[in-house]
């Protein structure tokens, strides 16, 4: 187990990325969101994923330097495309965009299409609190068939994540965010490289069986640093939830996907993500403030609920992200040594030092 300090650890990740061909800018913003995932507790969308980023920005997969152009542009409703950029550019664009029409109208509309890898949703419903207002995010990851369908064993889904953040005056907001798979694909390949075991019962094999084991994912992979491909594998992971994940996932791939232009999920289709994210300003809607307290009182009963272990906890979504992140600022951020390895196997074929690398460590 490596422990590394995240301010050093975004540090190292934007020189890799400037290494690699992006902007200092850019390379910044790339180490901040891997980073900042890493510190809410979603290893799967840190740093793990520095070494395939790099891979795709060599193969033309993913593109340095784009901006988002308007397709569609009303008061209320804009279409973007992302051309195949970071999404740690694109993304937080797109938000920006967003955040000001829902302040302008009191609502806004705005669909992503061709965004690179968007990484933590999460980070995008922050935003949008932090400016007082709430969003829905609906996504989906077109060109990466991971996920079976409720009923189903063959992959028919991306991992579609969906996200909704809600503003508290003088508090942290109220945040959902997660994958409509059991587990996020990142998720399975931390435990590829020695990190968190998924569930047991997360993937799926072809005759029904299922299973826990990343290789039902990945095929036969190699012990340490190396490349994962989750299209190799024979199996794919289960939609969360039964038939109402598998429903939401289905309705993140038409909303997220087909509305948005960057097209549902399937075979032969360019990687991206796609992102229909809707802003509502809780001033507008609620004219008399009733919604602050309202929510303060409902979080204060919700939690209120017996635990179902002794010394056990109700949280509501987005406190286990606050908590985890104030302990790694604290305590530093643990990667597994597979994770550590890869970072540093790849930082090094860029040309960085071993001293700049080992800098990152506690
Ligand atoms: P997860 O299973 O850890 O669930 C996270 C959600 O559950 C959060 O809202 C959290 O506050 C809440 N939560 C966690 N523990 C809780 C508890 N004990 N009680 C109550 N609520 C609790 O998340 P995941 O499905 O692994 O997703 C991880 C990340 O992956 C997300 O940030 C998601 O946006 C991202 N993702 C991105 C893509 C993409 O293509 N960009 C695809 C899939 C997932």
């Amino acid at each position: 187990m490596a422990i590394v300090d995240a301010e050093r650890l975004a540090a190292l990740v934007a020189t890799v990325f400037e290494r690699a061909g992006c902007d200092a800018e850019e390379a910044r913003r790339i180490g901040h969101y891997l980073t900042e995932a890493n510190l809410t507790g979603h290893d799967s969308h840190g740093v793990a994923r520095v070494p395939r980023y790099v891979d795709w920005l060599k193969e033309g997969r993913v593109e340095a330097g784009k901006s988002v152009t308007a397709i569609v542009d009303t008061p209320a409703i804009t279409v973007l495309d992302g051309h195949y950029g970071f999404g740690q550019t694109v993304g937080p664009q797109a938000v920006r965009i967003g955040i000001a029409k829902a302040k302008q109208n009191g609502l806004a509309a705005v669909a992503l299409r061709k965004a690179g890898h968007l990484g933590r949703i999460g980070d995008f419903a922050e935003m949008a609190a932090a400016e007082g207002l709430v969003s829905i995010h609906f996504v989906n990851v077109v060109g990466s068939i991971l996920v079976a369908p409720h009923g189903g064993v063959d992959r028919r889904l991306s991992t579609a994540p969906y996200c909704i953040g809600v503003p508290r005056p003088g508090e942290p907001p109220l945040l959902l965010d997660f994958a409509t798979s059991l587990v996020a694909e990142g998720k399975v390949l931390v435990a590829s490289m020695g990190g968190k075991p998924i569930p047991p019962d997360a993937l799926i094999s072809p005759d029904g069986t299922r299973s826990g084991d990343p290789a039902v994912l990945y095929g036969p992979y190699p012990a340490g640093p190396g490349t994962r491909d989750p299209m190799n594998g024979p199996g794919a992971i289960r939609a969360f939830g039964e038939h109402k994940g598998s429903g939401l996932a289905f309705m993140c791939e038409i909303l997220g996907g087909a509305l948005t232009g960057a097209g549902a999920t399937g075979p032969d289709k360019r990687f991206c993500n796609g992102m229909m994210s809707i802003y509502i300003d809780p001033k507008v809607v609620d004219p008399d403030g009733f919604f602050p307290a309202e929510c303060a009182d409902y979080v204060a009963y919700y939690k209120s609920a017996r635990p179902v272990e002794p010394g056990g906890e109700v949280l509501v979504p987005g406190e286990a992200e606050l908590r985890s992140r104030s302990k790694k600022l604290k305590d530093g951020v643990p990667l597994s040594d597979g994770t550590w390895d890869a970072i540093a196997a790849t930082a090094a074929a860029l040309g960085i030092g071993d001293n700049v690398i080992k800098a990152a460590l506690r």
